[in-house]
């Protein structure tokens, strides 16, 4: 036990607590494969909740406040950015992983560092770019994501990236190649299950308050059915806001405890005895059954009445034109980039580098940016 005097030198506090804590399939900080560049432990973190800090003191953590997740800043203040979508991912990973007694540090670490590779304006940016580098291997926020924590982010001066932990790059890989040959952390899998329940729930939350689908459309989608027929509260007389509320705790709360008790009861009969076990055996943690259809309804009910509603195909257009154009314009004019990416072209190529620019924009400073140098080329 950590003494009067202070915590133990190195990972000594850490091991402990998670021997304490963890069930045997969770991932150990001692079994970490550790840094491309050594480090020595330090006297009271371990090396995922290092990797957690060096993830949200990055400037592109700091940057996905200024990012949108599906609504653009113009159709109000109450809807999800990317920064808040990814609080909330890491925090149901974070219940998710208490549940299952599996690693929270490194869940919190990979929750935060999963959509640090999005562009400005989501996945419509996403696209644009991804056209414009056909020829060069197209865009990838997954794979940007990489591009950011190993080179773009300069942390240390003796080298570039973050440093973070083989664990937490790994999960990345393992979003980029789902058939990838090393079997992925039941932790990673963790943060894409809270990712999927995340944003099912606020995105129904969003598009019902900025009036994108009427209360009456989803209630008859049976997933919101029932999670509503099993409030705690009675809503027969409650006003439409209070449903809504009702609606999405309601939804986040049964796909978790339906989650939990699911794969809690198939952790049990596996009896994994290390993390290294539930991988050679490819365990895959799985939404309980009896919700993937009525899940799988909603998602699709999203995306053809929230996701592709005539108000966002407008924004996704002339979001896409201004990247395209943008793309164009820097690559005919480097010198319009800042030094470092002009650095970069030595590395990757004018056209990637202009990608890698853009994509590290938020969505206002793209606008300026678009605004001050190239309206007159439209
Ligand atoms: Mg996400």
């Amino acid at each position: 036990m950590p003494n009067d005097h202070g915590p133990q030198s190195g990972l000594a506090d850490t091991v402990q607590r998670e021997t304490a804590l963890l069930a045997p399939y969770a991932m150990r900080s001692s079994d970490s494969l550790g840094r491309t560049h050594a480090e020595p432990d330090h006297p009271y973190r371990g090396p995922f909740q290092r990797d957690r800090d060096r993830i949200l003191h990055s400037a592109a953590y700091r940057r996905l406040s200024g990012k949108m997740q599906v609504f653009t800043g113009e159709m109000g203040d109450y809807h999800r950015t990317r920064l808040t979508h990814t609080q909330e991912v890491a925090s149901i990973a974070r219940t998710i992983a208490r549940g299952l007694r599996l690693n929270e540090d490194l869940v919190e670490a990979l929750a935060l560092f999963h959509d640090i590779g999005h562009p400005p304006f989501g996945h419509a940016g996403e696209d644009a770019l991804s056209e414009c580098l056909v020829d060069n291997g197209g865009f990838s926020h997954n794979q940007y994501a990489l591009v950011i924590a190993e080179t773009l982010e300069t942390r240390y001066h003796t080298f570039p990236g973050l440093n973070l932990t083989r664990e937490v790059l790994d999960g990345q890989y393992s979003r980029i190649n789902h058939a990838c040959a090393t079997p992925s952390l039941l932790e990673t899998q963790v943060v894409e299950l809270a990712d999927s329940i995340t944003y099912n729930a606020h995105d129904t939350d969003d598009a019902l308050k900025l009036g994108l689908v009427e209360l009456n459309q989803l209630t008859e989608l049976p997933l919101i059915a029932a999670t509503l027929e099993k409030s705690a509260t009675d809503l027969s007389a409650a006003p439409a806001r209070q449903i809504r509320k009702a609606m999405v705790y309601g939804l986040v709360d049964r796909q978790v405890s339906q989650l939990l008790q699911y794969n809690i009861r198939r952790l049990v009969t596996e009896d994994f005895r290390s993390a290294q076990d539930a991988g050679n055996a490819s365990f895959q943690l799985q939404m309980d059954p009896d919700l993937a259809e009525p899940k799988r309804e909603l998602e699709q009910f999203l995306f053809q009445s929230v996701y592709r509603h005539p108000r966002l195909l407008e924004v996704r257009q002339q979001a896409q034109n201004r990247l395209r154009t943008m793309f164009e314009g820097y690559v005919s004019n480097p010198d319009l980039l800042p030094a470092r990416f002009q650095q970069r072209i030595g590395d990757v190529g004018i056209q990637r580098a202009a990608a890698e620019y853009l994509a590290g924009m938020t969505d206002r400073y793209c606008d300026q940016q678009f605004h001050i140098h190239f309206t007159r080329l439209t």
